[in-house]
Formats: C-alpha cells, sequence, structure tokens
C-alpha cells in the first residue's frame, strides 16, 4: 500500500486527470468526484490536453485521489460492478469535457471492456468438414489483424508479403524521423493494448517491433510468405474459388487456388515519384521518402527534398542538422497542429498507471478516440452561407485558421518572409494536418535551410533550377511526394466475375461497398480500401479491425447460408457510394480547387470516409445478407496443398 501511494505520487504529474478522475468514479461508484470545478475543457490544440485545470484543483485532485487509488491497483475488471447506463454517460461527458451523443455508448461500452471483449473471435468459423481456405495480401497492419482472427475462427490461410519483412508501412518507412502521429495509445489493436509505448508517438522501429511482437504471440509466423508479390487472380465460376498467380523473389511463380481473397495493401504502398525535366540526368542520389537508401551519405552534402506532407515533415527536421545545405520545395503549405507531445517520452507514472489502474488504459483511449473523432468534425465541415475569402469554410474553420496562424507568428519572430509561404491557402483539414512541437519552424528558420516555394522547373546533373531561373545546388534529392493512393491494387490484376477487370473497372476512381466488397468479385474483401481513410479524426487501425470484424461475419453468412460467394448488390453499393459522395463534397477535402491525394484525377474523393467513426463501427458490426448476392452453392473444398 505505502509502495502504491508512493507511486501515485510520482504518477500523478504523468496522469491524464480527467481519465484519472473518471476510472475512480467509474470504480468506487463515486460520483460525487466528477465536479464542475474539475471538469476538463479542451480549447483545440492546446498546450496541455490533460484538461487544463488550475493548480490549485489539480493539488485538491491529488488529495482526493490519493486514498482511493491504492486500494483499486491491480484488481481484476470483473471486481467493479457496471455502472448503470446513467452513470455511465456522466462518466463519458465528463471525461470529453462535453456532451457525447448517445450512439457513442455501444462503441464506448465495448472500449472499456464492459461487452464482451476478448481477443477470441466472436465468430464461429467453418466446421472442420468444410475447408475453407483465405488467401490474404500483405502483412502490414491490416493483414497481420486478418491473420489474427481468421486463425482464431479456424479458417486456413495464407498471408503473402511482397517485402522481406513483416510491418508494411513501419517496414517500408524507415526514414530518419519516421513516427506515427496518432497517439500511440490509440494506434495499436484494441485487442492487444501496449502499455511499454516509448513515446506518446512512437518511432518507427518500435512500431514494427509491436507488429513482430503480434506475430509472434498469435503464432502467424508459419503462415506469413515474404518476398512474395501477388500477381493475378482470376475467379473460376465454375468452382466458385480464386485462382491467384504468386511470384517470388527468385522470379517463379506459383498458383494458389483460394475461396476469399482478401487485399491488406493499405493506400500508401505505391511511391509516388513526379516527373520532372532533366531527372533522369541527375548526377546524385535520388530516392523516395518510402524507399529510403542508408547507402545514401547525406553529411556536409547539399540536399533538396521535394514535398511537404507527413513524409518529408518528418524528415526534413532529422536531416536539417546532418546535411551542409537543406533546400526545402514546397508546392503547397500545410496546416500544423501543435502537438507538445510530439517528440514525448512516456512518464514511468503514465506506465504505471496505464498497468495497474483498471480502467484507467479503457478510458484514456476512448478519450483519445473522442477528441479525435466527433471532437473535431464540426471544424471539418463546409458552411454554404460562410464568405470569408481567407481559405476558411466556417465559422469553427476559421477560429482553428486564426489560432494556428497566431501560432505560427510566434514562433517565426524576427523571420516575417517566412510566415507567407507557411500559411496555407487552403482550408483547415483539406489536406492532413502535421503535428508539431514547434521544431518544424524552428528547422525552417535554421541558417543552412532554405523554404522554396517557387515551382520546380527542371533537375540539372547538380542542381534543381525553379521557374523563376534560380539554381540551387543538390547532391541528393529525397522525394516526399507521395503515394500512389487510388492505384494501390496495381500492377497486380484481379478479374472477377465474367473476367472483368477491377483496375479497369475502377479506372483511377475505385469504390467499394463500405470500403470492403466489389460489386462482381465475389469473397473479395479489402481492409483500409477506398474511401476509408481518415483526414483528422482517428486512427487507421481502428477502421481496419471494423473492417475485418466485417469480413468474419461476411465469412459467417457464407457459413450459415452455405453458401460459395457472396458478392455486394450493385444498386445497394452505387446508393452507399452516392450517400459518400454527397457527404464528402461537404468536407474540408472534397472543397473544389483543394487539391490532395484523397481525389482521384476526375476530381472525386476516392479515399476519405466523410461520416463520424462511430458510424463506421455500427455498419461493419454485422454484415446484413439483405445486402449481398450470394452463390447459393455447396462450398468447394480447396486441398490442403493448394494453400
Ligand atoms: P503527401 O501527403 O501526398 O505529400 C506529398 C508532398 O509532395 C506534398 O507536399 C505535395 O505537394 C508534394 N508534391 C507532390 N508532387 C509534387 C511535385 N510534382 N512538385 C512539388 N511538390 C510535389 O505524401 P506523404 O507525405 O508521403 O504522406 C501521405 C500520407 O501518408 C499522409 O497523408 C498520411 O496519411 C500518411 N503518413 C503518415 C505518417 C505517420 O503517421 N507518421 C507519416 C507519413 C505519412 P501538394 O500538397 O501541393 O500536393
Amino acid at each position: 500500500m505505502l509502495a502504491e501511494r508512493a507511486w501515485f505520487d510520482l504518477a500523478f504529474s504523468d496522469a491524464h486527470l480527467p481519465c484519472l478522475i473518471v476510472a475512480v468514479a467509474h470504480m468506487t461508484g463515486r460520483m460525487d468526484l466528477l465536479r464542475d470545478e474539475w471538469r476538463p475543457s479542451y480549447p483545440p490544440y492546446s498546450e496541455t490536453q490533460a484538461g487544463n485545470l488550475p493548480a490549485t484543483e489539480q493539488v485538491n485532485v491529488a488529495n482526493a485521489l490519493r486514498d482511493l487509488v491504492p486500494k483499486l491497483i491491480g484488481r481484476p475488471l470483473s471486481d467493479f460492478p457496471r455502472p448503470d447506463s446513467q452513470s455511465l454517460k456522466q462518466l463519458m461527458h465528463f471525461v470529453a469535457g462535453q456532451r457525447i451523443p448517445d450512439r457513442y455508448i455501444p462503441l464506448l461500452l465495448e472500449e472499456l471492456g464492459l461487452n464482451q471483449h476478448s481477443d477470441e473471435s466472436t465468430f464461429a468459423g467453418p466446421p472442420t468438414a468444410r475447408d475453407f481456405k483465405v488467401l490474404v495480401i500483405g502483412a502490414g497492419m491490416s493483414g497481420i489483424l486478418a491473420g489474427v482472427k481468421l486463425k482464431q475462427t479456424g479458417y486456413s490461410y495464407q498471408i503473402i508479403e511482397r517485402n522481406d519483412d513483416i510491418g508494411g508501412t513501419w517496414h517500408a518507412n524507415n526514414y530518419p524521423g519516421c513516427r506515427v502521429d496518432t497517439q500511440n495509445h490509440l494506434y495499436g489493436y484494441s485487442f492487444h493494448p501496449n502499455y511499454d509505448w516509448p513515446d506518446h508517438f512512437s518511432t518507427q522501429d518500435a512500431l514494427k517491433d509491436y507488429f513482430r511482437d503480434i506475430v509472434d504471440h498469435y503464432g502467424l509466423r508459419n503462415n506469413i510468405q515474404l518476398r512474395t508479390s501477388f500477381e493475378v487472380a482470376h475467379y473460376d465460376e465454375s468452382a466458385g474459388v480464386w485462382r491467384a498467380r504468386l511470384v517470388g523473389a527468385d522470379g517463379k511463380s506459383e498458383e494458389v487456388t483460394a475461396n476469399a481473397i482478401i487485399s491488406a495493401v493499405g493506400q500508401l504502398n505505391r511511391p509516388k515519384i513526379p516527373p520532372i525535366a532533366g531527372q533522369e540526368f541527375f548526377k546524385g542520389a535520388q530516392m523516395h521518402s518510402a524507399a529510403w537508401r542508408n547507402d545514401v551519405e547525406l553529411a556536409g552534402k547539399d540536399v533538396a527534398v521535394v514535398g511537404t506532407g507527413a513524409s518529408a515533415f518528418q524528415v526534413i527536421p532529422a536531416i536539417a542538422g546532418v546535411a551542409r545545405r537543406l533546400t526545402v520545395f514546397q508546392r503547397t503549405a500545410p496546416w500544423v497542429a501543435p502537438t507538445p507531445d510530439y517528440h514525448r517520452a512516456v512518464g514511468e507514472g503514465q506506465k504505471w498507471l496505464l498497468k495497474s489502474l483498471p480502467f484507467y488504459a479503457n478510458w484514456y483511449r476512448f478519450w483519445l478516440f473522442w477528441t479525435m473523432t466527433e471532437g473535431t468534425m464540426p471544424t471539418l465541415r463546409h458552411d454554404p452561407n460562410w464568405r470569408a475569402k481567407d481559405g476558411s469554410i466556417s465559422a469553427p474553420n476559421q477560429r482553428i485558421r486564426n489560432a494556428l496562424i497566431e501560432k505560427m507568428q510566434d514562433q517565426v519572430g524576427e523571420r516575417t518572409d517566412l510566415l507567407q509561404k507557411i500559411i496555407p491557402k487552403s482550408p483547415f483539414g483539406g489536406k492532413r494536418t502535421l503535428r508539431d512541437d514547434g521544431l518544424w519552424i524552428a528547422t525552417l528558420k535554421r541558417d543552412n535551410v532554405e523554404l522554396v516555394t517557387e515551382k520546380i522547373r527542371e533537375i540539372t546533373p547538380w542542381s534543381v533550377v525553379t521557374a523563376d531561373g534560380t539554381e540551387r545546388r543538390a547532391e541528393v534529392i529525397i522525394y516526399g511526394t507521395g503515394f500512389e493512393a487510388s492505384r494501390f491494387l496495381e500492377p497486380a490484376r484481379i478479374f472477377g466475375r465474367g473476367g472483368e477487370e477491377l483496375t479497369a473497372l475502377w479506372a483511377g476512381d475505385p469504390r467499394a461497398y463500405l470500403g470492403i466488397t466489389v460489386p462482381g468479385f465475389p469473397n473479395f474483401f479489402c481492409i483500409y480500401g477506398p474511401n476509408t481513410n481518415l483526414v483528422a479524426q482517428g486512427s487507421i487501425v481502428f477502421i481496419s479491425e471494423c473492417a475485418v470484424h466485417y469480413i468474419m461475419g461476411a465469412l459467417e453468412l457464407l457459413r450459415e447460408r452455405r453458401a460459395a460467394a457472396l458478392e455486394p448488390r450493385p444498386e445497394i453499393t452505387d446508393a452507399y457510394n452516392a450517400r459518400v459522395d454527397e457527404e464528402n463534397a461537404k468536407m474540408a477535402w472534397g472543397m473544389p480547387g483543394v487539391t490532395n491525394w484523397y481525389k482521384s484525377a476526375s476530381g472525386r474523393v476516392s479515399q476519405n470516409w466523410p461520416f463520424p467513426l462511430a458510424d463506421y463501427w455500427q455498419v461493419t458490426r454485422r454484415p446484413d445478407p439483405a445486402d449481398f448476392i450470394f452463390t447459393e452453392a455447396e462450398l468447394p473444398a480447396v486441398g490442403a496443398k493448394d494453400l
């Protein structure tokens, strides 16, 4: 008890106070702890996200909790009665500092472990007499997740991965400065929390280690085939199976048959390097941020970085101290959200609370989830009556804009020349908002760094020349120029019913039902597929968990109906996409004139989910049989050697 009290005093300064108060009130039933003077407020992008309690009140909170917390430490969640729904709502509103719509309650119950919530699948899986094989493409965050759930449910599965290691984006992106820009206590599987994240936003190696641990913990290793590319798949209608060709690193191809295919390649796996005149004559080294070359020396070199998106934004500060001169070519300025924790380690006290105080981690995760979801949505929606000419799209959007510009002004100091270059012309939310703790502007202010906003005209053997004729020497060019987001399955070819090809059908503008299934492509499922990307609200792990839950439900439907395959009804898919398009057109990222990787060449937003996250959770709880066309045949078995 004494040791725990000492720990509490240590932990208190690290704790997220609203979550601490709510966790204790939850377990003790002491709703009187939800005092008005302790109610948090979260001004957008304030310096502290811990509720902004005055120091005197923080002392009062510590005094009120010091004797209560040690009695709760280390006890199982089942020790505590489930709060009634009225109390739950009170807890939820308190931690969020605002009223939360009732439709979040089922999601909250699951996050708090108050519903059935374990790492065992809730789906029954195939009876042993019926063999059912699933081919998963990609061993990144989504493919590994699919593997865990398929294994728990008892399906045969094989995950193929073109790289020589697992990790997907966390394997491919190992450029200097790479770290997750969603809080790590949210960016992780809900069923496998990590209370030992080193940082609030951990670096790439920590993320890759987490996914490696998952592969080992759930015993997936033997089902992952590395250095293997998925080349082509045809749906064999007469047999009701997919026949796929895989190619190994040695160039040898292999035919496999599967009852279902899950694409877990995500949206950001094909690096994009824009063609620039003279590029091919450049004599130095060129590389994309997602194909980093450790053999390229940057120390003492003149380095050019093209782009200021999420990747370049992390690379630039990390290499500025190494390069002799660093020239940053910016086409469009990004919005930058002050995030004091961005490079901060998680305190030992916070780790102790996450591990030892029941429900604290659950409330913390829910709070992170909330602040990044509906909490931000009203600022991103266009008000048709809004007439300001500063690029904002509504009053709340302009308020954020003004607050962020004020922060920039504070930081540039005497370098007012920088200000006009770094204030975005597009609305807040038009592109991904980047996170920063002051390092970005500090980097741009360095003597050896130049931010160039003039358009690039050409590349010569040792320089980059802008449209105004200025030539800047470069020995290395780094392209932080993003990905072919709407061509994410290419160059793989997928032929569905009637020989229809998916890439031809999509024509660079992918669409799917709930981002998961596609008419004409039976038993073909996508995770993090079309229109499931999040711009400012939340973690893609959440989206992937929803999709995998839905896919498992779809496979369960096949089992229940003894059907061979399912595909979504075209009219349901079209109506769904019309709703998505209508909503995306109202959002900052869908505004005419706003350019970003979320729009396909046609201008349609093909990547983003425009609704609240609770809605994606709700629609993916259980697939509705009425949405599908079933191939009502006895399920064909696939021989064990086929997969
Ligand atoms: P991106 O957001 O598409 O940014 C590409 C950058 O290159 C933009 O600044 C773009 O300018 C510029 N660019 C493209 N073509 C150009 C050209 N021809 N000339 C000059 N500039 C050009 O790509 P990204 O930075 O790789 O990020 C993609 C997504 O990956 C992010 O939105 C995020 O979802 C994810 N990401 C996440 C993390 C993380 O969690 N840590 C890190 C990196 C990336 P314009 O803005 O004018 O197009």
